[in-house]
């Protein structure tokens, strides 16, 4: 099927005189006939619900469809996109390993590796994006677990050369996890170029309409954690928390790294998705690659009017040639990028200020990604705590304009844009 389909049909396909729409299924607990049906679950002997903290009927149907967008092999839902990072490299990661990651990526993420898992014993190299493979290559050391990368970076909108990561990662005989939110599988599938592990945030164009915070993981089932089993005791040795079983023997390649996040990580840390959000975002995915066309068209008009503008400085979208990330948005995102563009007026600050407070449709929000045209400015709101200095060296000097590109009608945004313009 193409993207398409699955955007619409994936992932559960009803049989005779059942629901056609995903059923809901709102329940904590599943009931069984013996205790020896049970006691098969919890030994991972046989598939099936026993407690939604693990796992949900409603949010594996999501979950398919998802991995099957990616062209994966498995894959789960998580309550955030924040937990659905943590979890897939705190699945091979832990106490005394390291972490190789594209500095440009987005803050919670930054967070998350050099404070939160820091503080767990596991330490992190951040690179350049577009370092040399010479320069990648040595951030490597013995004890690196995995690479780590955004397809296109929150907020930066840097392109990652998704096959330089992923050669790099693959001489070490580790994975690369690429978290693909802003791309939506629909513009970019990681895996294709080869990433090992797929990420998201799904709170953003999958739900699409601000309506739930959720993440995802996907698995290529390409890594050969058997292969390297001396870097991945926790996949390739017996887990005695499930009576001895070995995830990378039993469930293979395809099966694996997904099977033991949920049965360790979700089973502890407990981040599960809701049935009912589930349901919101699979309502989402069914226009999914509607969604993104418009978003991807709305965006290159605007960018393309902005670049026009005498009031405006520069613009950030790498659907602009002459952008720095043109030639590898024509590369890794050829059918389009994505909604969210930024750029900075000439006036600095002040004019960022006055521009915001006088558009009508583009709401000042701290979101991206949605059915509605919103924007940010960092400076004031996410990075406030930094002086103009800092902002410029985090990429987010003082003035610059985060706009994230709904699906509204694109001379109606441009329009509202002119106007704003006129008054600063
Ligand atoms: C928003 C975002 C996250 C975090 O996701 P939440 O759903 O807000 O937890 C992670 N990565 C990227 C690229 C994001 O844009």
């Amino acid at each position: 099927m193409k993207i398409n389909t699955i955007c619409v049909q994936g992932g559960y396909t009803p049989g005779n005189g059942e629901p056609r729409q995903i059923p809901i299924i709102q329940s904590t607990t599943f009931k069984y006939d013996t205790s020896e049906d049970m006691g098969k679950l919890f030994d991972l002997e046989a598939e099936g619900y026993f407690y939604t903290r693990l796992q949900n009927p409603t949010n594996d149907m999501v979950a398919n469809k998802i991995a099957q967008l990616e062209g994966g092999t498995a894959g789960m839902l998580t309550s955030s996109g924040q937990a659905a990072n943590f979890f897939a490299l705190f699945n091979i990661c832990s106490c005394g390993d390291h972490i190789v990651s594209s500095g440009s990526i987005y803050g919670g993420t930054f967070n998350l590796i050099s404070v939160t898992m820091a503080k767990m014993g596991i330490e992190v190299t951040f690179v350049e994006p577009d370092c040399s493979e010479e320069e990648l290559n040595s951030a490597f050391r013995p004890n690196t677990k995995a690479v780590f990368g955004e397809t296109i970076a929150n907020p930066a909108l840097t392109v990652l050369d998704i096959e330089k990561f992923a050669k790099a990662a693959h001489s070490h005989g580790v994975p690369l996890i690429v978290d693909n939110t802003f791309a939506t599988p629909v513009n970019c599938r990681p895996i294709e170029w080869g990433a090992d592990i797929v990420t998201h945030s799904t709170t953003k164009y999958m739900d699409g309409h601000g309506a739930t915070v959720g993440g995802a993981i996907v698995d290529s089932g390409k890594f050969d954690w058997m292969a390297h089993a001396d870097k991945f005791p926790g996949l390739c040795t017996p887990d005695e928390s499930y009576h001895g079983i070995t995830y990378a023997e039993k469930f293979g390649k395809e099966g694996a790294f997904i099977t033991k996040c949920t049965s360790q990580l979700m089973r502890d840390f407990g981040s599960i998705q809701s049935p009912q959000n589930a349901f919101y975002i699979n309502l989402g995915l069914e226009s999914l690659h509607v969604r993104v066309k418009r978003h991807c068209e709305n965006a290159q008009a605007v960018a393309e009017y902005l670049s026009g503008h005498e009031k405006v400085a520069y613009v950030i979208y790498s659907g602009l040639p002459g952008d720095k990330y043109y030639d590898a948005a024509r590369k890794y995102l050829p059918n389009g990028i994505c909604g969210v563009v930024s750029f900075g007026l000439k006036g600095g600050r002040e004019a960022a200020s006055i521009f915001m407070r006088s558009l009508k449709l583009a709401a000042i929000e701290t979101h991206v990604a949605d059915a509605r045209t919103c924007c940010l400015n960092p400076a004031s709101s996410t990075h406030r705590q930094m002086n103009d200095e800092q902002l410029k060296a985090a990429g987010v000097p003082a003035e610059l304009v985060r706009l994230s590109c709904g699906i509204e009608d694109k001379d109606d945004l441009i329009a509202d844009l002119a106007q704003a313009l006129e008054k600063c």
